[in-house]
Formats: C-alpha cells, structure tokens, sequence
C-alpha cells in the first residue's frame, strides 16, 4: 500500500501542497484530477522522492520515500515516473530509448521486450528513427512505453497523453492502463481530463490549490455534485435555485446540461442565446432569471427562442 500522510510542500513560502493525506492499494488505479496549477505534478515528484517534504510521511509498504537530500539517486528505484516533458534522449533511436532500463545481460529477452512494447504504443513503424525526429505524440508514446519496460511495482504519470492526437488516444489509453492492471501495477495518474478519469480509475482524488477536495470512486464523485469545483471538471455545470426547478425550498442544486430537458410549462423558463453543435446534439447556452445556464438538445434553437425547462425524469 501506498500511504501518503499529511504531507507539505512549498516551493518558496506559498504552500504548493497543503497537509496532503491518502492511501492506495497495491494494484490500483487512481487519477488526481485538479486545474491547472492545483499541485498534480507536484504531488507525482515528491511521491516518487523529487522533493524533500516540509511536513508529513509517504510509504509504499514499510519502506519510506527519501528525498534527495538523503538519497543519492533521486527517484525511488520501486517505482516510474513519466514527466510532463517526457525526458527523453534525442539522439539514441526509439528501440533504444525504450531499453534504456533493460539488462543487456539477455539480449534476445531485451530484443522481444521491446518488440512487445513497441507493439503496445504503436511505434513498430519508428523502432530504428531517431528520436529528435518524431513529433511530441510520438516521443510520449515512446517515453509510456520506456517507462512500462522494467515493469515496476508504481507507474506515475504526468499528463500521459497531452500530446496524442483524439483518434490514436482512446486506443491507447485503454491499452496502456489495461496493460498496467493486468501486470498488477499500481497507477498513479495526473491529469485534467474526465475520459482518463472515469473510465479507469479505481479512486479520484481531486486536488484544488494543493488541497485534497475530494476522494471517491469516479461514479460517486460524479454523481454527488456536492462540489462546483469538482463537478466543473467533468465539463460545463449549472448552478441553479431549487425553486425553478419545482420545489418550495430555496436550495443551490448543481445540474450537468444533460440533465435538462424542454418541457411544456414549468418555472424555469430560458431564453436561447447560443447553440453549440455537438455531434450527437446541440449544447445550448440560454439565460434565465438569474443568469446564463447550458443544457443539451436534439435539434438547434434559435437565438432569442424562448422554451421552458424541467430536470429529466
Ligand atoms: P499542476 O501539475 O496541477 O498544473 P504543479 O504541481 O505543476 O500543478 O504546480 C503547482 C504550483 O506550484 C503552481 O502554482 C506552480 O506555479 C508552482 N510550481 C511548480 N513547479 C515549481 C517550481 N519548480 N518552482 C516554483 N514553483 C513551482
Ligand atoms: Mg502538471
């Protein structure tokens, strides 16, 4: 088990991370979801012993993770960690970037290894091409697959695929994270996107100004909406009075656009500013009494149309 516990850290005097505590089991998926500059990429380094704490402990089972000031070699050697600049060496090729941390003592081994995990990020076509060459996709392609090679007890990774185009992503995503869980390793994932999040994570800590805001499986953190700052990062969330919506108590409810439907006659009355095609639907931006609210639907309105709405049954 992973234990982080009430662990601080500031760069200069701002506490970039503040009394952060949580545990994860051995074999576990878990995302930490935050905006930008919420302490995710921070959170990863002194998990994997970049940073020396100003307070608090972390463990992966009984042995605790050392900073560089008590550790030589930074990094605890149990785990990999793939930075958000991927680390890379320009002038070796992609096979050998991708053996950096394999034993040249059985090359055969090392040789299908390779294949195995050029296979699993898709960059057969690229094993011999430098990597200076290729474009920022395929150096994080490049950089999941060194990092999966020594198959370690912890994978942290930072923003895994920011770089990836959205057709080659989903594909990937669901090989390299079911890659992980088949292995047993445990995955800690920093990112600021809700497919990496909810469809894999096994727990979702949601970090806002170096703070721990939330922790729960992805179904529970999505459908509490206890929190605005947790549910806007599933997307565009409404904040809207109870009574508009039919009730007698005066209550801030949060509702997802999806949640709303046009309906003959209710309180909630909108007038159509703006309708935003989606594919499936259309996202409408409309204002009401007390303000601008979104919600989906099958066709495009026109701007100034004036329709009323409920929350779906
Ligand atoms: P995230 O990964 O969620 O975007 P970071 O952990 O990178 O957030 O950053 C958290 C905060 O710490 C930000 O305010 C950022 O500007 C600051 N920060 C990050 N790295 C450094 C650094 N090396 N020196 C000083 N401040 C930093
Ligand atoms: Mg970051």
């Amino acid at each position: 088990m992973l234990l982080v516990s009430n662990v601080s850290f500031s760069y200069k005097c701002d506490k970039t991370l503040c009394k952060v505590t949580f545990s994860i089991k051995k074999g576990q998926h878990v995302s930490i979801l935050g905006e930008s500059g919420s302490g995710k990429s921070t959170l990863l380094k002194v998990i994997y012993g970049l940073e020396d704490l100003n307070e608090g402990e972390i463990f992966w089972n009984e042995t605790v993770v050392l900073g560089p000031k008590f550790n030589l070699v930074p990094g605890m050697s149990f785990m990999k960690y793939l930075a958000q600049d991927f680390d890379l060496m320009p002038y070796i090729t992609v096979s050998e970037n991708i053996g950096k941390f394999l034993s040249n003592f059985y090359p055969e081994n090392k040789q299908e290894r390779i294949k195995e995990l050029l296979q699993l990020v898709e960059m057969t076509a690229f094993s011999d091409v430098k990597v200076k060459y290729l474009s920022g996709g395929q150096m994080q392609r490049v950089a999941i697959a060194r990092v999966l090679a020594l198959e370690p007890e912890i994978l942290l990774f930072d923003e895994p695929f920011s770089h990836i185009d959205n057709s080659r992503k989903n594909n990937l995503r669901r090989s390299v994270f079911n890659y992980a869980k088949e292995k047993g390793v445990t995955c800690i994932v920093a990112t600021h996107d809700m497919d990496d999040a909810l469809s894999f994570s096994d727990k979702i800590i949601v970090l806002k100004n170096g703070k721990v805001i939330a922790e729960e499986t992805p179904d529970t953190l999505f459908n509490s909406k206890d929190n605005v700052d947790v549910a806007k990062l599933f997307g565009d969330i409404n904040v809207i009075d109870s009574v508009f919506l039919g009730e007698l108590i005066n209550n801030k409810q949060l509702i997802y656009p999806f949640e709303l439907e046009i309906t003959e006659q209710s309180k909630l009355r909108i007038e159509v500013l703006n309708s935003y095609y989606k594919g499936r639907n259309y996202l409408i931006e409309a204002k009401y009494d007390e303000g601008i609210l979104f919600f989906e639907n099958v066709n495009k309105l026109a701007r100034g149309e004036q329709v009323f709405l409920k929350l779906k049954d």
